[in-house]
């Protein structure tokens, strides 16, 4: 049986300093070690660390975290093996996102935790709708429902922030229901063989990659053949 811990951070704004707390919240304890099980089995490793989640009490500990002002839609993000989310009750006033049902702020929390399994495989984040859509479609966030992919490639090596996260999710949902999962980890595999170093090299390196994998080559015309024809989740 796993240990997980949870915490609340809140920047303590004369002192400029950290408050950390222990949080004890059995339901979320409880999702956090179903979600782990989940992603051990999908990914088929175990996390070098147990993961934890640190809730956040405001924009201004976000910024004092990421040491940057960040944008008013970030509400979550990773360092290491710790799982990084804005308090749930403060999402109107300390983001620009609506309060969350309970199950979107899990789904959310369990977004975040692919990223760290992704992270340990492929020891980078990129191509970047790759490891959005992973995370998408993995957690679970399938809204909105989309019609056709346009925009996810152009996420490469950094957000465009919009289709790496409304069309990548349901690229990757098509490719892991149409393919054998093992398709997906091996294409992760020997991702992180690859220096994805920013560079036209790197890029079509990984586009090569694609190729030898799953015997096609990825353009927007093969990703909504698969789409279409996948209608992953739908
Ligand atoms: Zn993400």
């Amino acid at each position: 049986m796993v240990n997980i811990e949870l915490y609340k951070v809140r920047l303590d704004e004369t002192k400029q300093e950290l408050i950390k707390e222990r949080y004890n919240n059995k339901e979320i304890e409880d999702e956090f070690i179903k979600q782990i099980n989940e992603l051990n089995e999908f990914f088929q490793i175990r996390l070098n660390e147990v993961p934890s989640v640190n809730f956040v009490y405001d924009r201004k500990t976000i910024n004092h975290l990421i040491k940057t002002e960040t944008r008013s839609h970030i509400i979550g993000w990773i360092n290491g093996y710790i799982v990084y989310i804005l308090e749930l009750d403060n999402f109107e006033t300390e983001s620009s996102h609506k309060k969350y049902s309970k199950e979107q702020y899990l789904a959310t929390i369990k977004h975040e935790l692919v990223h760290i399994y992704f992270y340990q495989i492929v020891k980078c984040p990129f191509p970047t709708w790759l490891w959005e859509g992973t995370s998408v479609s993995l957690s679970g966030q399938y809204k909105p429902k989309i019609e056709k992919l346009f925009g996810f490639l152009e996420a490469h090596f950094g957000h465009v922030y919009g289709p790496e996260y409304t069309e990548a999710g349901f690229f990757v949902s098509a490719l892991i229901k149409r393919f054998e999962k093992d398709k997906f980890l091996q294409m992760l595999n020997e991702l992180s063989k690859i220096n994805q170093d920013e560079t036209e090299n790197a890029r079509n390196a990984f586009y090569d990659l694609f190729n030898k994998i799953y015997g096609f080559k990825l353009d927007y015309e093969t990703a909504n053949k698969l789409f279409r024809e996948t209608k992953p989740f739908i």
